[in-house]
């Protein structure tokens, strides 16, 4: 028995064995592999540029397409799942393209999002602007010179489809702030559904930290493309997504309700989607143009109910009922589907009936892992085991567009268990289950000495029972993180799963793992997160920079703490514009709104002073502020917990933390 080593392995006997039969299975030509997706992809196209750099203004390179040459083989590589290489191929088509001949434009593939241009009477509508102000301006930069048009100056509205930062990042690489405004003033209005504001915040905020270093398993942030990496995000291409600069800019108009509004002569109907793909979502239709705006409803995907990277589990129910909606609204009116993120689907004469069936299918998959998951809970199955029982009917597994690419069939059926009885299965032996550290030890312990366990794990690993091999050796690393077989082994296992899994967040996050375990972790760290994230704090609201500061407060220090303080926000005359009543009692901060005829100590100053207090730097802010309580703020203020810029806690082994045994 080797002591392994950390070098990434070829795909084994096992691995290639169910590549091929995945391929015939899926009638896959493994030599020349192609399907509708993939040519569908490059289909429309203007103008190709499959070799784009983009740079930032540091003059640092944030995007290159030549890292992800090697996707131009048509050979499938025994280390990709077959389907997973032609989702890729397809991501990689690049450039700008049209959706309706003259009337809307996409650009694809520099960025994870597409941002999309719709022409009006004298210039053009923006859907959606993307992870990153680079890539928004190349994208801007590529349409104008694909289409010989100047687009910059003829913009005459933006529409955010959704809360999430793929779509509205690059927003300032788009339009400039003092451009924003209402159109009756010569200005650009930017159109949002309902709760954008709140929702962008509390998903990329509150949880924020967590889900950057999550992140970096689902989206394989800085690791360097090829057929033993990451080859693609699934919805897009994404590796190098956080060196960008991100951006967020206060919308002018929320969309509350459907309706048709008239937009520089273009008729633009609005279908709102709450609590789909992300909490504000909203799906658009232009009648003039036959063509229907999915947002990210449906795309070439079957999608998450929950990503990996952690995320409020979302409502499946709901989606496929919105999407049967647009179905019934939309479908006979429509000609093309186009949407977020990969290629429309078009009806033609071979296929009449496209769009309508690629709703109609998008609809059924949601519904039927909802359904199907309830029923299999009813009858007593685990999250776990339905996981592993629930299968997908033939007539929807042989559509492309929603193959397991993004999101899983698997993952899925937990999110929507998770979604109606939560994360425990009514077994109280997993009531409150000892530490992961304890647990692997006790493990450990059990079958004799970690050794033994190494033994065993490489038998499994050599017979290809990939998953045991990893579960069992993982025992051993969290029991022990140095030891480096353990860590070997676990990791020569979870690499063979990533070359198997069609889902490239699944094999993103095998392969993250990997090489964390190899080099330990975490290997790259996601800067430019950060722009995206302050220019998103200081923009938030005051209610909501007070739920982030109750999150950011240390608990157990501030636990003998009972501090009450009315807060008071000046607006720039210096009239009081927000009051609320702030309680720091028993480690938590209890927040009310409104005004009390209370004697109480207080605070007054300009909206930024929570910002600062987040920042630790209210003592700069010392002129700017009334108060009677500084001391105790500064003592608010050190029990802030910095987050740093980005988390760098261990995901594939134990976290050290006390243990209870
Ligand atoms: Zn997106």
């Amino acid at each position: 028995m080797g002591n392994g080593n950390r070098e990434t392995k070829p795909a084994s006997s096992y691995t290639r064995k169910l590549q091929k039969e995945f391929a015939q299975r899926h009638s896959i030509d493994i030599k020349h592999a192609s399907n509708q997706e993939l040519e569908l992809a490059g289909s429309h196209s203007i103008e190709e540029s499959s070799d784009a750099v983009i740079y930032n203004d540091k003059g640092q390179e944030i995007w290159n397409l030549g890292d992800y040459g090697f996707l131009k083989e048509e050979e499938v590589p025994d280390t990709v799942n077959p389907s997973l290489w032609l989702n890729a191929k397809s991501n990689f088509r690049a450039g700008l393209f049209w959706v309706v001949k003259d009337k809307i434009f996409q650009v694809r593939g520099l960025d994870l999002a597409n941002i999309t241009f719709v022409r009006t009477n004298t210039g053009f509508l923006v859907l959606d602007t993307g992870t990153f102000v680079e890539a928004a301006r190349a994208a801007l930069d590529l349409a104008e010179h694909g289409l010989g048009e100047d687009i910059r100056d003829h913009i005459r509205a933006v529409i955010i489809s959704h809360s999430h930062a793929d779509h509205y990042g690059g927003i300032r690489g788009i339009i400039g702030e003092e451009e924003v405004g209402n159109p009756e003033d010569g200005k650009i209005p930017i159109y949002v559904p309902a709760g954008f504001v709140e929702e962008s915040v509390s998903e990329s905020v509150y949880a924020g930290t967590a889900m950057i270093r999550r992140g970096r398993y689902q989206f394989a942030f800085g690791k360097k493309p090829g057929v033993r990496s990451t080859v693609s995000a699934g919805l897009g291409l994404g590796h190098n997504l956080y060196r960008g600069t991100s951006s967020y800019l206060t919308p002018t108009h929320e969309i509350g309700e459907d309706k048709k509004l008239v937009i520089d002569g273009l008729e633009v109907e609005f279908q709102l989607t709450p609590g789909t793909e992300a909490p504000a979502e909203m799906n658009n239709y232009f009648p003039q143009y036959r063509a229907f705006w999915a947002a990210e409803n449906c795309t070439s995907t079957l999608h998450n109910f929950y990503p990996i990277r952690g995320a409020k589990v979302r409502d499946s129910s709901i989606w496929s009922d919105f999407t049967v909606e647009a179905l019934e609204r939309y479908g006979d009116r429509t000609d093309v589907v186009f949407q977020s993120h990969h290629w429309p689907h078009w009806n033609t004469e071979r296929e009449p009936n496209a769009v309508k069936d690629y709703l109609r299918n998008s609809a059924a998959i949601y519904k039927y892992i909802h359904d199907q998951t309830l029923l299999l809970a009813n009858q007593g199955y685990t999250q776990n085991e339905i996981a592993h029982k629930i299968k997908i009917p033939q007539k929807l597994q042989e559509k492309w567009y929603i193959r397991p690419y993004y999101g899983t069939v698997e993952v899925n059926a937990k999110a929507v268990y998770q979604r109606y009885l939560g994360y425990y299965s009514g077994n109280p032996v997993k009531l409150h289950p000892l530490t992961e550290e304890d647990t692997a030890r006790k493990f450990v312990e059990y079958v004799g000495s970690e050794e033994l366990v190494l033994k065993k794990a490489r038998e499994d690993l050599e017979a290809g029972n990939y998953q045991w091999a990893a579960q069992a050796a993982h025992y051993v690393v969290f029991a022990n993180p140095q030891n480096e077989e353990a860590r070997y082994l676990c990791a020569d296992a979870l690499e063979q799963l990533g070359y198997q899994a069609e889902s490239a967040i699944w094999r993103n996050a095998y392969l993250v793992g990997a090489e964390e375990l190899r080099w330990g972790g975490p290997v790259d760290n996601s800067k430019g997160e950060r722009g995206q994230k302050s220019d998103i704090t200081s923009r938030m609201t005051t209610r909501l920079s007070l739920g982030y500061l109750g999150i950011v407060i240390d608990g157990e220090k501030a636990e003998t703490e009972d501090l009450r303080f009315r807060l008071q926000i000046t607006g720039e005359t210096g009239t009081v514009d927000e009051e609320f009543i702030l309680h720091l009692y028993a480690g938590s901060l209890l927040i009310y709104s409104g005004t009390s005829k209370e004697e109480l100590p207080y605070l007054r100053g300009p909206k930024g002073i929570i910002y600062s207090i987040l920042q630790k730097n209210l003592a700069e802010e010392k002129e700017r502020i009334e108060t009677d309580i500084y001391e105790e703020l500064l003592r608010i203020q050190s029990y802030v917990v910095d987050l740093g810029e980005t988390a760098q806690f261990p995901l594939i082994e134990g976290k050290g933390h006390e243990n209870i045994l």
